[in-house]
């Protein structure tokens, strides 16, 4: 019996987890008949839904609806968790981790395919600021957005009980650095949440709170246009937000972030969303990328100058023919991202079966953000709202648009459910440590000197 033609996608995000679903009813036939197989190899057993992690850091979804689960709807494709390493396409071979190759030490396995989609996205773009590293936080995974909520909401605790009033002003000082979606919707969302919060403390009021927007351009969301960029700031500043334009972060050792403009502001709080730069996967490959890091691809959605080898979504530089400035590439969107893996799937399928490929056009229609509770702004088909009629559209969109029924149901459940009852307030931080209270059980008893006098 002759081996399936295997298909290997290489993520579970936007464009692995549409591009397999896409895939999986298109190859109906082959699947059922062994003659293709289909293989996603992906760090985590779920796709998330971006634009929806601000939200999550809100409390407005929980965590798990944010994210969608791969086995359940690629039920015809093969899940493999862990990390592709490497792709030698020449050899038609990609070197992969999983966690059980982790607990071995057998250092990787080699898979080798016949089509390679490469979808691995992209991870936070951060520049050498000293402290970075060590203190700082980014804004792209579901871990992220709820570990920022418990930390803020703890930083609450941490002011409402010292009797140091530097320390009380570092825990209510929140920075935040970069102007774009990821940026301003989180701090939007987390500033209205610890607004909310603040009336249950009895000595942290929301005008204790500092929050900081640092953008190095001249204006923030410039997805949704000039006007609208500005209407945002004037919302934000009027809710005692410190937006600085044309300033930099340049240092936050020590837990104190330094501005290009002078300003010193200790705090325990710094949220990377500076932009974007391809998963670092890609240059673990022989496959060819731009000055920018992203595959070089046609509009066909395939890598250039190799066959059997195809990519979309943040990874990848697609030519944007709807504009008609000569070398533009899609911006690295959601927008772009879902449209793109539906005509990835149907050229994969396409040359399997020899029938001519079809080239991605789509002319951006704009975007929607919401800037907390009620409010926000957009920018859609030349049609620009604000406030209110904004922040209802950001969520009917973003409802339409997150993946299954099951999904949607559980969304729109929780939202009406929150209207209908009193935020939730709590920092659930004790769940990265779920071992800390009985090891502290466990512990020996201490010895007799340990004991402190009384
Ligand atoms: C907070 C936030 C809000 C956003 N809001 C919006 C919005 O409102 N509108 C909009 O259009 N866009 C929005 N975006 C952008 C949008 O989410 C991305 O453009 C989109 O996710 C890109 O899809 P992708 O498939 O290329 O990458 P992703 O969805 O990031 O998927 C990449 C996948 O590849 C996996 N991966 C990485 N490396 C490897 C490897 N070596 N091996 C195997 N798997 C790997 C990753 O774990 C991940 O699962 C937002 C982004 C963020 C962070």
């Amino acid at each position: 019996m002759t081996e399936p033609a295997r298909i290997l996608v290489v993520g579970g995000g936007y464009v692995g987890m549409y591009t397999a679903l896409r895939l999986q009813r298109q190859l109906r036939a082959e699947l059922r008949a062994g003659t293709v197989e289909i293989v996603v190899v992906t760090p985590e057993p779920y796709m998330t839904y971006q634009p929806f992690l601000p939200e999550a850091a809100a409390g407005s979804i929980s965590p798990r609806h944010v994210v969608v689960p791969l086995r359940r709807i690629l039920d015809r494709c093969r899940i493999l968790i862990g990390e592709v390493r490497s792709v030698d396409h020449a050899k038609r071979t990609a070197a992969l981790s999983t966690l059980a190759t982790e607990e071995e030490g057998t250092g990787g396995i080699e898979l080798t395919y016949d089509e390679l989609v490469l979808a691995p996205g992209s991870v936070s773009r951060t520049l050498p600021v000293p402290g970075l590293a060590d203190h700082g936080i980014g804004f792209k995974t579901v871990e992220e957005a709820i570990g920022l909520r418990n930390h803020v909401i703890e930083q609450m605790d941490i002011a409402s009980s010292t009797r140091d009033p530097a320390l009380r002003d570092a825990a209510l000082t929140f920075v935040f650095v970069g102007g774009g979606y990821a940026g301003v919707e989180a701090l939007a969302e987390l500033e209205d949440m610890a607004r909310y919060t603040a009336r249950y403390y009895h000595n942290v009021k929301p005008e204790d709170l500092r929050w900081v927007l640092v953008e190095a351009s001249d204006r923030i969301l410039p997805e949704v246009g000039e006007d609208m960029g500005r209407y945002a700031i004037r919302e934000l500043r009027g809710r005692n937000i410190d937006v600085r334009l044309e300033t930099r972060l340049e240092s936050c050792e020590d837990r104190i972030a330094v501005l290009s403009d002078g300003t010193r502001l200790p705090t325990r709080t710094v949220v990377w969303t500076a932009g974007v730069k391809p998963a670092p996967v890609l240059a673990a490959t022989d496959l060819p990328l731009n000055e920018r890091g992203r595959l070089r691809c046609t509009a066909h959605l395939a890598v250039e100058g190799v066959e059997h080898a195809w990519a979309a979504g943040d990874a990848a530089a697609v030519p944007d023919i709807t504009s008609g400035e000569p070398g533009k590439e899609c911006a690295p969107n959601a927008q772009h991202a879902v449209r793109q893996a539906k005509v990835l799937a149907e050229n994969v399928a396409a040359s399997l079966s020899g029938r001519p490929l079809t080239e991605y056009a789509h002319a951006y229609v704009g975007s929607v953000a919401s800037l907390g509770l009620h409010k926000g702004v957009a920018h859609v088909y030349g049609r620009k709202l604000k406030g209110y009629p904004a922040w209802f559209m950001h969520r009917a969109y973003h409802l339409s648009r997150v993946p299954t029924f099951n999904r949607k149901a559980r969304v729109l459940a929780e939202w009406t459910l929150s209207g209908l009852f009193k935020r939730e307030i709590v920092s659930l931080g004790s769940l990265e440590h779920p071992r800390a209270e009985f090891e502290l059980a466990a512990a020996p008893p201490p010895a007799d000197g340990d004991k402190p006098s009384s």
